[in-house]
C-alpha cells in the first residue's frame, strides 16, 4: 500500500529482484536459558562424577571386593526369593480379595473390606514382629477336626515357621491388601457391557473373570501393580528386624565387622538398582502384551515373535489352505439346532425402585417369526429384550423359550430358581447383539467368535476357528479374521458381533438397536446382514428405530410405551392403520 511506512513494511520477499533466491539464510531463534540450563546440568554431572570417583572415602576398591561376595550373593538371592514369593502369593490372595469385594454377597465383600482395612492399618514391621512371636500365642500347630478332640498331627510352631516363612507370610499378607485394591480398580475400569456380553454368551463366572475382565483390567493394574512390586522388593529390607540375612542385613553384618559402611551400602544400592531396572524392563514387556488391541496403531508384541505364530493364527492359516470359492449366504447357515424357538412372555413386570419399567407385558412369538419392537425412548424395549435372556430378572411373570423358563423350573404352581450353570446353558440358545457391539477389545475377530463355542459347547479349538472363518465369510468379513475390534469400522464390528452371536447356533436372536451407534452410511451393511438372517428361520426380536427396515423384514410389529405393549400386529396393519392413537402419533414423528 502506498501509505505504509517503508521501514516497517512486510519483508521483501520479491524473489525476482534477487540475484540468487536460494541465498536466504535461516537463523534459528536463540534460547539463552536453555543453553544456561544445559551448561549447569553438565557441570553438576561433572562435579558429581569427579567427587564420586576421586573421593577416596567412597571406597570403590572395597565395593569391588564385596560386590560378588558369596554372603552378599546369598543375601541377594533371599531378597529375590522374598520378592518373588510375596508377589505371587500377595497378588493371588489380592485377586481373590478383589473379586470378593465386588461380589454380590454382602458377607464376602464385607470380609474382604475388613481384611484390607486391617492389613493396611498395621505397619508392616509390627505385623512381622507379631508373626515372628506367634509361637508365644499358639505354641503348637494342630491338624485335626475343629471343635472336636480329633487330632491327626501336632507340630511345634517355631519348628514349622522358619524366619524365612514368617517373612514370606508377613510380606504376602501385607501385599495382598494393597494389590486387592489395585486389582479392584482394574476391574472397575472395565465397561459393564463387557460383562453383559460375556454373560449373554453363557460364559461361566470364572471364564468371564479370567478371559474377559482380567486381561482387560491388566492394562490398569500393571503400572500400579509394578509400583507395588518394586516397593515390595525394597520393603523386603525391613525383614532385617527378624535377623533374616537378606541383602540389606548381610551388608549390615559385614560393615559392622569391617567398618566400611559407605562401600557396603553402595553394594546394596547398586544391586537394588539392578533389580529395579530388570523389573522395569519386565513391566514394559508385560504392558506391551496386554496392550493387544487397545490402541489404534498395531503394536507388535515385544517377545511375541520368539514363539512364532500362535495357535489361532496357525489354525486360520490351515483353514485358509483350502480356498473359499464364493461367499456362502447367511440364510443357509447351519440351522439344524434352531428348528424351534417359540418365545412366550407372560405378564412380565420389572421395577427399578418404584419405577415400573415393564408393566405386565405379555407377548407370544412363534418359531421363525421376526418381531420388531418400536416405541419412544424409555418405553422399556431394552428391558423387555433383556428379560428374555435373563440379563434382567423379572419381578413378576416369566419368559419361556420352547416351554422352558429361562431361570426357573416349574413344578406345579411353584417356580424354582435354577443354579447359574443351568441358566447359562439355556442362555447359550439365545444370541444377543447389543447397540454398542460389546466386542471384547483384547481379542481378534476370530477369538471373539470362538470363545463361547469352545467354552460352552466344548468345540475343539481348530474346529471352532473354521466355524468362525465360515461365519466371518458369511457376514462379508473374511479378510478381517485377525483384526482387533478397534481396527474395524462400527459396521464391521457389529457384523462380527452378529457372527459371534450366531456361532452358538442359537434358536433365538435378540437385537437391541443394532444400528443406533452407527454412522448413517454404515447402517445399510448391518441391516442387510440382518435381513439375510431373517430368512434363515431363526426366531428374531429386533428393537429398532429403522421403520422402513422393520416394515420390510418383520412379520410382526410391537409398539411399546411406558412399559406396556400398546399394540401389536402385521406391519401393513400397524403402519397403515394403527388402531391406537399413540401409535399413530409416534409414527407421525418418526416416519
Ligand atoms: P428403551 O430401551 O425403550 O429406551 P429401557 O428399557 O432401556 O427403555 O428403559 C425403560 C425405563 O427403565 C427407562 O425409563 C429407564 O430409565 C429405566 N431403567 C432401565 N434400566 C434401569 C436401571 N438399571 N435402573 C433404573 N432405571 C432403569
Ligand atoms: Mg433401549
Amino acid at each position: 500500500m502506498a501509505t505504509t511506512d517503508v521501514s516497517s513494511a512486510a519483508p521483501d520477499l520479491d524473489v525476482s529482484r534477487r540475484a540468487d533466491p536460494s541465498g536466504y539464510r535461516v537463523i534459528p531463534a536463540k534460547h539463552p536459558w536453555r543453553v544456561a540450563g544445559t551448561v549447569v546440568a553438565a557441570l553438576l554431572i561433572a562435579v558429581s562424577l569427579h567427587s564420586i570417583l576421586t573421593n577416596q572415602r567412597w571406597g570403590w576398591g572395597v565395593f569391588a571386593q564385596f560386590f560378588f561376595d558369596p554372603a552378599v550373593l546369598v543375601g541377594l538371592g533371599r531378597t529375590l526369593w522374598l520378592t518373588l514369593l510375596a508377589t505371587i502369593v500377595g497378588f493371588f490372595i489380592g485377586g481373590l480379595l478383589a473379586f470378593a469385594r465386588v461380589s454380590k454377597s454382602k458377607l464376602l465383600s464385607g470380609l474382604s473390606w475388613a481384611y484390607i482395612w486391617l492389613l493396611r492399618s498395621i505397619p508392616l514391621i509390627v505385623l512381622l514382629l507379631v508373626l515372628n512371636n506367634i509361637g508365644y500365642l499358639y505354641p503348637t500347630v494342630d491338624i485335626g477336626v475343629p471343635f472336636t478332640d480329633i487330632l491327626f498331627a501336632q507340630y511345634g510352631t517355631t519348628s514349622v515357621l522358619s524366619v524365612f516363612a514368617v517373612a514370606v507370610i508377613g510380606l504376602s499378607l501385607n501385599q495382598a491388601a494393597f494389590s486387592a485394591e489395585i486389582i479392584r480398580g482394574g476391574i472397575l475400569s472395565i465397561d459393564q457391557g463387557q460383562q453383559e456380553a460375556a454373560a449373554a454368551l453363557g460364559l461361566s463366572w470364572r471364564r468371564q473373570s479370567l478371559r474377559i475382565i482380567l486381561p482387560q483390567a491388566m492394562r490398569a493394574i500393571i503400572p500400579s501393580g509394578f509400583n507395588e512390586i518394586i516397593g515390595l522388593a525394597k520393603a523386603t529390607s525391613i525383614v532385617y528386624v527378624l535377623a533374616l540375612p537378606e541383602l540389606f542385613y548381610t551388608v549390615q553384618v559385614i560393615y559392622k565387622r569391617n567398618l566400611e559402611v559407605i562401600p557396603l551400602l553402595m553394594v546394596a544400592t547398586v544391586w537394588y538398582l539392578i533389580i529395579m531396572s530388570l523389573l522395569s524392563i519386565v513391566q514394559f514387556g508385560i504392558e506391551r502384551y496386554f496392550a493387544k488391541g487397545a490402541t489404534r496403531e498395531v503394536q507388535a508384541p515385544l517377545f511375541g515373535r520368539l514363539f512364532g505364530p500362535g495357535r489361532t493364527a496357525r489354525a486360520i492359516a490351515a483353514a485358509r489352505a483350502t480356498p473359499v470359492t464364493q461367499r456362502a449366504p447367511l440364510a443357509a447357515f447351519d440351522r439344524h439346532s434352531h428348528d424351534v424357538g417359540r418365545i412366550d412372555i407372560r405378564r412380565v413386570t420389572k421395577r427399578f425402585g418404584d419405577f415400573k419399567a415393564l408393566d405386565g407385558v405379555s407377548l407370544a412369538i412363534e418359531p421363525g417369526e421376526v418381531t420388531a419392537i418400536i416405541g419412544p425412548s424409555g418405553a422399556g424395549k431394552s428391558t423387555l429384550l433383556r428379560t428374555i435372556n435373563h440379563l434382567e430378572r423379572p419381578d413378576a411373570g416369566f419368559v419361556s423359550i420352547d416351554g422352558e423358563i429361562i431361570a426357573f423350573e416349574q413344578r406345579g404352581e411353584l417356580l424354582y430358581e435354577l443354579k447359574d450353570p443351568a441358566i447359562r446353558k439355556r442362555r447359550a440358545g439365545i444370541g444377543m447383539v447389543f447397540q454398542n457391539f460389546n466386542l471384547f477389545p483384547h481379542l481378534t475377530a476370530v477369538e471373539n467368535i470362538i470363545e463361547a463355542p469352545i467354552a460352552i459347547q466344548g468345540l475343539a479349538h481348530d474346529e471352532a476357528v473354521s466355524l468362525a472363518l465360515d461365519l466371518l465369510d458369511r457376514v462379508g468379513l473374511s479378510d478381517k479374521a485377525e483384526a482387533y475390534p478397534r481396527h474395524l469400522s462400527g459396521g464391521q464390528q457389529q457384523r462380527v458381533a452378529i457372527a459371534r452371536a450366531l456361532a452358538l447356533k442359537p434358536k433365538v436372536l435378540l437385537f437391541d438397536e443394532p444400528t443406533s451407534a452407527l454412522d448413517p452410511e454404515l447402517v445399510g451393511e448391518v441391516l442387510d446382514t440382518i435381513k439375510e438372517l431373517a430368512q434363515s428361520g431363526t426366531t428374531m426380536v429386533i428393537v429398532t428405530h429403522e421403520i422402513g427396515f422393520a416394515r420390510e423384514v418383520a412379520d410382526k410389529i410391537v409398539f411399546m410405551e411406558n412399559g406396556r405393549i400398546v399394540e401389536a400386529g402385521a406391519p401393513e396393519r400397524v403402519f397403515n392403520s394403527p388402531s391406537h392413537h399413540r401409535t399413530a402419533e409416534f409414527l407421525a414423528k418418526v416416519l
